[in-house]
């Protein structure tokens, strides 16, 4: 495209909140043929609020809650955020904990009250050879409802499942469907397990789902689907988006989201909103219809 296009797309984009940071990706933006969607904090608001607590056994919920707020202290994870707020609006006193360790993309583990606490995935849980049998029902129950379930054990055994629940942005499915008429196909790319992402991609009309991979696994995601031979955009929020967005053919971040997806991507929807993505591919189209 001719230098005089490039400007006036780029500050048609900026005037609609779209931030297109070289010619290159507004060049290449109309040749994308698939969009790959982040799910938390892109397609849903990233605000979760604590819905469900289901101790196993004799254990009380209360305590069962306090034991899994005080593990996720000091986790910056919005899963975490979301079981503070719960325990705050219960009434209950977290306790610190010490010896903390996260494990991105699974969970935490910390000393709560002398117990060994455990908050996270089923890997999590699995990987350190508790069984989750008997967690497993809840767990599928409520990511069937497309909450998210965190499964605890303290001391080694399965203590119960929580769950976090976070709404779908206004306008996500409405961009879903402008970017199907346009002939470009969506995925939803995920950390959380399979059965909350069918259910979230189902509500917003997403046929594919690639859920449960790690964050060091979403930049081969997006570099599969290249090897498939497509061309793809890929939209994300968080600090683990940031390598799959620099894999991607463009990468868009949601304004709203982290300082480092912001470096990473190409372009910033400033206001977070996934109608971005529809708006910025149109006005790559419709710049280099008018050079050619
Ligand atoms: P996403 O791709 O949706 O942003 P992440 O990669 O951050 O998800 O996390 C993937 C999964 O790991 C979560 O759905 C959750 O099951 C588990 N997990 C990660 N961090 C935590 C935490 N601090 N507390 C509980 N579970 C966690
Ligand atoms: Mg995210």
């Amino acid at each position: 495209a001719t230098p005089m296009s490039i400007m006036v797309g780029t500050g048609k984009g900026a005037r609609a909140g779209i931030l297109i940071r070289s010619a290159e990706a507004l060049e290449t933006a109309h040749k994308l043929d698939t969009v790959v969607l982040d799910k938390t904090g892109t397609i849903t608001a990233g605000t979760p609020v604590l819905t469900d607590i289901r101790p196993v056994g004799d254990v009380e919920p209360d305590r069962l809650l306090v034991l899994v707020a005080g593990a996720e202290r000091d986790s910056e994870h919005p899963l975490a955020a979301a079981i503070a707020a719960g325990a705050r609006e219960q009434g209950l006193e977290v306790p610190t904990a010490t010896g903390f360790d996260s494990v991105t993309g699974k969970g935490v583990q910390a000393t709560v009250d002398g117990h060994a606490v455990l908050v996270g995935a089923a890997r999590l849980l699995a990987d350190v050879g508790i069984d989750t049998a008997e967690l497993a029902s809840a767990a599928a129950e409520l990511s069937a409802q497309g909450k998210t379930p965190v499964m605890a054990a303290v001391d080694g055994r399965p203590a119960g499942v929580l769950a976090v629940a976070d709404t779908v942005k206004e306008d996500s499915a409405a961009a879903i469907t402008a970017l199907h008429e346009m002939g470009v196909q969506v995925v939803m790319l995920t950390g959380d397990n399979r059965r909350t992402a069918a259910a979230i991609a189902a509500e917003v009309g997403i046929e594919r789902a690639l859920a449960e991979v790690l964050p060091e696994h979403k930049a081969d995601a997006i570099r599969g689907l290249q090897a498939e031979g497509r061309r793809v955009g890929m939209v994300g929020d968080g600090i683990n988006d940031a390598p799959a967005l620099a894999a991607a053919d463009v990468g868009f971040a949601i304004g709203t989201g982290t300082d480092v997806a912001i470096e990473a991507a190409d372009v910033t929807l400033i206001s977070g909103s996934l109608s971005g993505v529809v708006t910025a591919i149109r006005l790559s189209r419709a710049t280099m219809r008018n050079i050619r």
